[in-house]
């Protein structure tokens, strides 16, 4: 069989522990012998981001500007412990993902693999739910602080050019009072508008978003208004693809979330975000089969899985142990990325295969060949067999080539 050929390069970011172990045998099994894999890659493992003085990462993200797409294996973002654990690293290195998230200016949405063996906790749940998270400002940046005596607080901002004084009351108190001062940008949520409408466009799914405008009529209208601004510049494009922009109230987005069938993109404030990611993937199942997606303004797009390095099982893995650590979302980044670069450069071969790598991963999965993570979870009556992380890369390999013949 001829291999898949392809025209631009993908941006390769190589990461750490057991996903660094699985990142090697997908290419392996998966993908080098059937696509002529063209990579421009990177090694974002911690030793390498401390040998480089972390320019790797800021290197990779340049990359991922200029080629529009890049797949990233999970990396270690190094805290107390792991400094100990590794006395070599000369500093606490950012979270990779930070820095490549900050210079893209992009969005994270997280979406869940489902399979009909993995019922969603929530029944009437068909379709995956996308969150797409406001990665910037409100509490997340704000300042806060206690007083104990009665007073007023005010909040006043000055233009640096002297042109522009504001002043409000806060609050006038009469005793021990919490406070705190919040902000967000024009520009962060302007992009995060654009991240998203461009995301629904790309997957072809309707986007909700949602604030409670109710009651921060100024602060959450800002985001309501800057969203509506935006969308002019997609509603023909939306329109076209009969997909639509939806605009709630937080309150009524929950209700109708629980309600729906899914499928579909749910903008959610940097809070609301952050909580309801962990409502939704917990209600899919499992963080193992959860994609992450990170969406510049401009289309840009890096693909990864949403967990972690499996520190746990990559331990084991050093000791010779067989792990059966779960692959999907990992996959789903290399797939997710390949059939990207397919669309940007009109190769319906290289796009055909990324499908069917991903049919070739539920029909594994549909024939009850699992990792251990997966076995626990299905429906009563599904019979499902536990395998390590190599089998089941080697059942997902047997079916792929079957597929593409
Ligand atoms: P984790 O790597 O996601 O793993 C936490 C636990 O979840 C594992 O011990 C395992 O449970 C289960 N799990 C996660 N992914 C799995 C998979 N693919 N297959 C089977 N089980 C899976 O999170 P963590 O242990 O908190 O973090 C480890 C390192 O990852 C940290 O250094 C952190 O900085 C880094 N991290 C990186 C990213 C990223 O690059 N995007 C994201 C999060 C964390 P059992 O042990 O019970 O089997
Ligand atoms: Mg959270």
């Amino acid at each position: 069989m001829e291999k898949i050929k392809m025209t631009t390069p993908l941006v390769e970011m190589d990461g750490d522990e057991m996903t660094r172990i699985l990142w090697a045998m997908i290419k392996d099994k998966l993908i080098l012998p059937f696509v002529d894999l063209k990579t421009e890659y990177y090694d974002l493992s911690l030793l390498h981001r401390n040998e480089t003085k972390d320019q790797v990462t800021v290197d990779a993200a340049n990359a991922t500007k200029k080629y529009g797409v890049a797949v990233k294996c999970a990396t270690i973002t190094p805290n107390k412990q792991r400094m100990e654990e590794y006395p070599q690293l000369t500093e606490m290195w950012k979270s990779p993902n930070g820095t490549i998230r900050s210079i893209l200016d992009g969005t994270v949405f997280r979406t869940p693999i489902c399979i009909d063996a993995i019922k969603p906790v929530v029944k009437n749940w068909k379709k995956p739910i996308t969150i797409a998270r406001h990665a910037y400002g409100d509490v997340y940046k704000s300042v806060d602080f206690v007083t104990e005596k009665p007073g007023t607080c005010t909040m006043t901002f000055k233009s640096d050019d002297g042109t522009e004084e504001k002043t409000v009351t806060v609050q006038k108190t009469d005793g021990p009072t919490v406070w705190q001062g919040a902000h967000n940008k024009d520009k962060s949520i302007r992009s995060f508008a654009r991240s998203c409408f461009q995301y629904a466009l790309d997957t072809k799914q309707d986007l909700w978003f949602s604030t409670k405008d109710t009651i921060a009529k100024v602060y959450d209208g800002e985001f309501k208004k800057i969203f509506e601004e935006e969308f002019e510049g997609y509603k023909a494009k939306f329109e076209e693809l009969g997909i639509t922009y939806f605009y709630t109230l937080i309150d009524d987005a929950v209700a109708r979330v629980i309600r729906s069938q899914g499928g579909y993109i749910w903008a959610c404030k940097n809070y609301d975000g952050d909580v309801m990611s962990d409502m939704v993937s917990t209600a899919f199942g499992s963080l193992a089969m959860m994609t992450s997606v990170l969406v510049a303004p401009d289309g840009t797009t890096e693909y990864e899985a949403a967990h972690g390095t499996v520190t746990k099982h990559y331990y084991k893995h050093l000791k010779g142990e067989k792990t059966s650590t779960n692959s999907m979302a990992t996959i789903f980044a290399w797939s997710g990325a390949l059939r990207k670069r397919g669309e940007l450069d009109g190769l319906a071969g290289l796009a055909d295969y990324a499908n069917k790598l991903e049919e070739a991963c539920f029909d594994a999965l549909n024939a009850g060949i699992m990792t251990k993570d997966l076995v626990g979870l299905v429906e009563p009556g599904f019979e499902a067999r536990a395998v390590n992380s190599e089998e089941f890369l080697d059942a997902i390999a047997e079916r792929l080539a079957k597929k593409l013949g």
